[in-house]
């Protein structure tokens, strides 16, 4: 028996109440916690409020902490599993609405009540475990994305190898080991579906929790032993005639070695070749130099003159950690960026929400499906562009413009003390047009430092000293750090992929890369991209949720050769045609796709190349399984032995 807190109406005071209400029908039985009156009023940047006054509250939790201590004491559980009609009362009454019933398989999905859900792989049948064991899959990448499907391979029974250039898994949470670097998505949603932590020790951990997160469940998988390390894979090309995939990879000793496999599951990211902006004499100067993703943690910037180029989310997060240990600080913004206020940002996870997750049986669940019900949709009727806008560019829409207001409001209060500052760090393109970063008055209290210097004129050179701007001052610094992003549209820049009649990717896509359901690719058969093109997305949902869905749609394409007896699957080109039609048209709907902004969303022809224009709800769809008439399979004129 665990042991019961004296306390415990106190430690119930830290949880989500809404969720703790909805777990208690499960522990009970009781519909009556989902009563009306008790409806939670959630407020837009809501953490879990309730509108319910003070007095209600403490009686729900004594009545919570009762049917808890008897749980606790060795009473059953007395509703594990509500029928359908309870359950989507649940549902509501945590999202504190009716939630609309287009959503509903989806979310129950997501919820996974039992256990169970669609992105489990179902490779149950003798004929999938048989075409199982003839597979062989190569994974690059060992980041989020690669441990998830080598999980799903592993559940699957398909053979598979992960090689990763690093010494270790995690990818970018590996490599951004930046001051202050931590994840800007609720962890207990920014984590898998499948393996809830309820340890995070704060709503958005820093980067050293969640490379341990993604430690353990690579060791809890036992998925080190298929990981080949610190090995670059340089090309894989697709042999016509055998149907097969042959890889070169390169050790860290220079050695290659040619791997083949069945199919290739890219899992590298979007972000993670660091982009060091085309400024005259950049390399010239005389100092240390580097980009926040290849932080020198050798160089100590105690006392020092540092110069940060950018001020994107790597720079939101680093500068304010590093001003107060610098001597002065020159911040060389071109775009400021959006900060969507949330206080709780760097906020721990109190220690009474840790119980309830760890004590309460399906309080975990009901707290995640509350966060992401939040985000489903989040900010993105705010970001849509209304067509008969004819308001200011800063703004697509009336209620973008509403929310620029609302955001505006934060801004003032922050700057009342320094007006000039206000002007400057106000951003003149739609919020949503660029990534949004979280808010809780760290940004604006360092800007504000005696130390630091917010320099907005443009960059015309560097030189062994410093940084030179276009009114012709010399910045003099010691140290040169870029927060200047990646080459995000520059999708797999770094790996040859030559697929049928030795047909190059990078020659197909000239630059402008493209897939179905940013997975497929027609002429490059078994060849599955993850985090590829336009799966990003901005003001809504999880990247988790994303690879969730898209490895499902991979095995799904297994399992379709298995059942099929093909050896090869590719999309067929008007199927690819389309779709990339359909989000292009999409794309231009969104404050992200106005032409009054420039990001790493669009690549050099302008085209949005990264981001998901349509719902969560429609990824999960399009991704629940593939439609075999998308696709041209086809029988190996020689079985892969
Ligand atoms: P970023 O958002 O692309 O920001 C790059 C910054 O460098 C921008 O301010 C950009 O200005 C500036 N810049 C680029 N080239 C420049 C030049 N030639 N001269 C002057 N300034 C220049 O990069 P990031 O901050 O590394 O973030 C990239 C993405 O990574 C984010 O959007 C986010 O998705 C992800 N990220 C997430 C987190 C997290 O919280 N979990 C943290 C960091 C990053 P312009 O805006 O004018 O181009």
């Amino acid at each position: 028996m665990s042991e019961i807190p004296s306390n415990l109406e106190d430690v119930l005071k830290d949880a989500h109440l809404p969720a703790l209400m909805t777990a208690m029908v499960h522990m009970t039985g009781d519909t009556s916690w989902l009563k009306a009156d008790w409806t939670p009023v959630y407020n837009p940047l809501s953490r879990g409020d309730t509108g319910l006054p003070e007095d209600v509250q403490a009686d729900i939790r004594k009545r919570a902490a009762a049917a808890i201590r008897e749980y606790l004491g060795g009473k059953p559980l007395q509703m594990p599993n509500p029928p359908t009609e309870i359950l989507r009362r649940q549902m509501d009454f945590v999202a504190g609405a009716p939630i609309p019933e287009q959503y509903v398989d989806f979310l129950m999905d997501e919820l996974a009540l039992k256990g169970e859900s669609s992105k489990d792989p179902k490779f149950d049948k003798p004929i999938h475990q048989e075409a199982a064991r003839r597979l062989k899959v190569l994974v690059i990448g060992a980041g989020m994305s690669g441990i998830l499907t080598g999980i799903r391979l592993s559940q699957a029974g398909v053979p598979f190898e992960i090689v990763d250039k690093n010494p270790d898994v995690g990818g970018t949470w590996l490599e951004n080991t930046y001051p202050g670097c931590r994840v800007d998505n609720s962890n207990h949603m920014y984590s898998y579906s499948f393996e809830p932590s309820h340890e995070w020790p704060q709503h958005f951990s820093p980067q050293p929790v969640l490379l341990e997160y993604f430690r353990k469940v690579a060791a809890k998988h036992d998925l080190k032993k298929h990981i080949r390390f610190e090995t670059m894979v340089e090309q894989v090309a697709w042999d016509d005639s055998r149907g097969v995939w042959r890889a070169t990879l390169k050790g860290k000793d220079g050695k290659t070695e040619v791997v083949e496999a069945s199919a290739v599951v890219t899992a590298v990211g979007q972000l993670n070749r660091p982009n060091y902006p085309d400024i005259e004499g950049i390399g010239s100067f005389a100092g240390p130099a580097f980009h926040s993703a290849e932080w020198r943690h050798d160089v100590d910037l105690k006392g020092k003159r540092v110069a940060v180029i950018g001020t994107g989310a790597s720079a939101y997060q680093f500068v304010p950690e590093i001003a107060p240990t610098v001597g002065k600080l020159k911040v060389f913004q071109r775009t400021p960026p959006w900060g969507l206020p949330v206080p709780h940002y760097h906020e721990d996870v109190p220690e009474g929400m840790k119980w309830t997750l760890e004590h309460v049986p399906f309080f975990d669940k009901w707290y995640r499906f509350w966060l992401f019900w939040m985000t489903t949709e989040g900010f993105l009727p705010m970001v849509k562009s209304d067509p008969n806008w004819s308001g200011p560019t800063y703004a697509v829409g009336p209620e973008n413009a509403m929310l620029r207001e609302m955001v505006m409001e934060s801004y003032r209060a922050q700057t009342a003390d320094r007006p000039e500052l206000l002007e400057r760090v106000t951003p003149n393109y739609p919020i949503g047009g660029k990534r949004s970063v979280l808010d809780n008055g760290t940004w604006l209290a360092a800007l504000k430092r005696p130390n630091v210097e917010l320099i907005t004129d443009k960059i015309v050179r560097i030189t062994p000293k410093g940084v030179v701007t276009a009114d012709g001052t010399v910045h003099e610094v010691d140290v040169l750090i870029y927060g200047t992003g990646f080459q995000a549209s520059n999708f797999l820049s770094y790996l040859k992929v030559k697929g049928r009649g030795g047909r190059d990717l990078h020659d197909a896509w000239g630059g402008d890369a493209r897939a179905y359901l940013g997975i497929t690719h027609p002429g490059f058969p078994n060849f599955f991209t993850l985090y590829g093109p336009n799966t990003n997305i901005v003001v809504n949902g999880s990247i988790i949720f994303f690879s969730e869905c898209a490895v499902r749609y991979v095995i799904g394409c297994l399992k379709l050769l298995a059942e099929t007896g093909a050896s090869a699957i590719e999309p067929k080109q008007e199927v690819y045609d389309d779709f990339n039609r359909r989000v292009d048209e999409a794309n231009a709907g969104w404050a992200w796709g106005s032409p009054h902004v420039s990001s790493w969303y669009k690549n050099q022809f302008g085209r949005v190349s990264q981001n998901w224009p349509f719902g969560l709800i429609d990824y999960w769809k399009a991704t629940l399984a593939p439609n075999q008439d998308d696709f041209v399979l086809e029988k190996a004129a020689e079985p892969v032995a």
